[in-house]
């Protein structure tokens, strides 16, 4: 059975000291002007792991301050793009050359396994920097067409200053997905980090300094949503926002930006993303995807697989071959390399995915395995699986950002299409099947903005990634992510005596 690898004093790497815990503006570390600080909590111990200077209105004014003076004063916005891609391009290879430190202070404050930061996350946040390095100087407006007495062209100018509010479930990745295009096309920003994940936001910070990113560009302020997070979307000064992090405060950011100077708004939110396995599936693949689709992470992605629906024939098998797996998943402090899931991030998070399991139960759902806390100190939850679930269900329908997975039988694709659907959330899907017709159709009725068919959680800086429908709108990656940091400009004039 599962069991709990919680290496008690046992030191699997080097912790390094905590170097940066304040404010990050202006090129400079600062304390808050409340001189006020919060504690952020190591979730594998439930003990402080750092204090952190908290960020109120007043300092968001200070780093706004900042920012606008170096958009409009700066060089940045007015460097050829190839000379911001060199900075970028050197402050790439220091996130490399940090990234076990940066690994071990993500681990600390979120409970991620460190050995899957260094292989995969950080690695991730490093492309998405030669990604829109790569970018920089190769994006450009249009020559229209007009009729022969006028021509006209566009160009495309950096927004301006540029909030950007993240949650704590990949705090790197999103720092870089965020900030990379942000700062490729040209913008000054001012990033809140999630208060649960302060400490990689600020040595990054302190990184882009060192590599030659200019004083004002790129600000850190971590605080609490409704101080600090909130400040960011209803500045005036202000020109957009990109929000990654639930739907209800989505809602809250979309509300402020249209209160105040009506900013462009970006939001990457929540998710209940099916994975839907035919009769043709090889079954022990499948079921190895399905668990890696919903536990990876503790769960704590928004593209989660946690609505899993089996068609009929391999059902039996399938729901055996998942209990199995589920069993074989190991729990433990994150440092550990046999580890597979760490502590859930904090308590809130904790308590809130008990309380839908215990919901879960009562609404009438099977239970196959997990459903408790797994020891008694660090917040780490079993690998928990329900049978006989129906879309009407509470735990089938919010997103519990857990360890938690809701099995469901269907007959024909038709049901499939209909009750993969059948959800406020379009952020992600998965599909199983060698039948190509199925996967076409499939591919072109579920409503979400990816479509993963034959494998599950694959990322890349190419894809265009967002939501449909709850889930958010706008996309991140891709050259769709550069252009939300840009104005487009039409410039028309007339054309005398043209021969065409
Ligand atoms: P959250 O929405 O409470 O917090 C996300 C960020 O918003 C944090 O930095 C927080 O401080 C800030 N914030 C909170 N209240 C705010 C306000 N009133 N104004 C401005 N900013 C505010 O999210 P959470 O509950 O901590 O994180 C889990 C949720 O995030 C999940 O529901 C998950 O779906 C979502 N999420 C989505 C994605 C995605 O890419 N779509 C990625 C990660 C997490």
């Amino acid at each position: 059975s599962s069991h709990l690898s919680n290496g008690e004093a046992k030191s699997f790497v080097e912790i390094p000291t905590i170097k940066f815990t304040k404010l990050f503006i202006n090129g400079n570390f600062v304390d808050s002007i409340s001189g006020k600080t919060f504690e952020s909590i190591d979730p594998r111990t439930e003990e402080v792991a750092a204090r952190i200077a908290e960020g109120t209105k007043e300092d968001v004014d200070v780093a706004v301050k900042a920012a606008r003076d170096a958009f409009d004063f700066g060089p940045w916005p007015r460097l050829p793009g190839a000379e911001r891609a060199k900075i970028m391009m050197k402050w790439a290879d220091m996130v490399e050359e940090n990234m076990e430190q940066i690994a071990a202070l993500d681990t600390i404050e979120c409970g991620k396994l460190y050995h899957w930061s260094k292989a995969a996350e950080i690695p991730q946040a490093v492309a998405a920097l030669w990604y829109y390095a790569g970018a920089a100087d190769k994006v450009h407006g249009d020559v229209l067409k007009m009729n022969k007495e006028f021509q006209a062209y566009t160009l495309l100018e950096p927004i301006g200053v540029v909030g950007l509010i993240i949650p704590w479930n990949f705090p790197t990745f999103m720092f870089f997905s965020k900030v990379a295009p942000c700062i490729a096309a040209g913008c000054t920003m001012v990033l809140k980090p999630a208060e649960q994940t302060s400490l990689s936001a600020l040595f990054c910070a302190h990184l882009a300094k060192l590599a030659g990113v200019p004083d004002g560009v790129l600000n850190v302020v971590p605080g609490f949503g409704s101080t600090a997070g909130a400040a960011i979307s209803s500045h005036m000064d202000i020109d957009a926002v990109s929000f990654t992090g639930s739907t209800v405060v989505g809602r809250e950011v979309m509300k402020a930006a249209a209160m105040s100077n009506l900013k462009p708004v970006t939001l990457e939110l929540g998710g209940k993303s099916p994975l839907i396995i035919f009769n043709d599936a090889d079954v022990d693949k499948a079921a190895e995807l399905a668990i890696g689709g919903i536990m990876f992470n503790k769960g704590e992605i928004c593209v989660a697989g946690s609505r899993v629906y089996v068609q009929e024939g391999i059902y039996n098998e399938f729901e055996k071959k998942l209990v199995e797996k589920a069993k074989a998943w190991v729990l433990g402090d994150p440092f550990d390399p046999k580890v597979h899931q760490g502590p859930q991030v904090d308590k809130k998070q904790f308590e809130k995915v008990i309380s839908y399991i215990e919901h879960g139960k009562r609404e009438g759902a099977t239970l196959l395995t997990g459903g408790k806390r797994m020891g008694n100190k660090g917040y780490y939850i079993e690998p928990t699986i329900f049978a006989n679930v129906n879309e009407d269900m509470l735990i089938a329908q919010d997103e519990i950002f857990g360890p938690v997975l809701c099995l469901m039988k269907f007959r024909t694709m038709e049901e499939a299409i209909e009750r993969a659907n059948k959800s406020r959330y379009g952020l992600a899907a998965g599909l199983v099947t060698k039948n190509l017709d199925i996967a076409n159709t499939m591919s072109r009725s579920i409503k979400a903005g990816t479509i993963w068919i034959n494998c599950y959680l694959v990322f890349s800086l190419d894809c265009p990634y967002g939501g449909y429908k709850m889930s958010g709108f706008g996309r991140e990656f891709g050259m769709e992510a550069i252009h939300k940091y840009f104005q487009i400009k039409s410039v028309i004039t007339p054309i005398y005596n043209s021969p065409w």
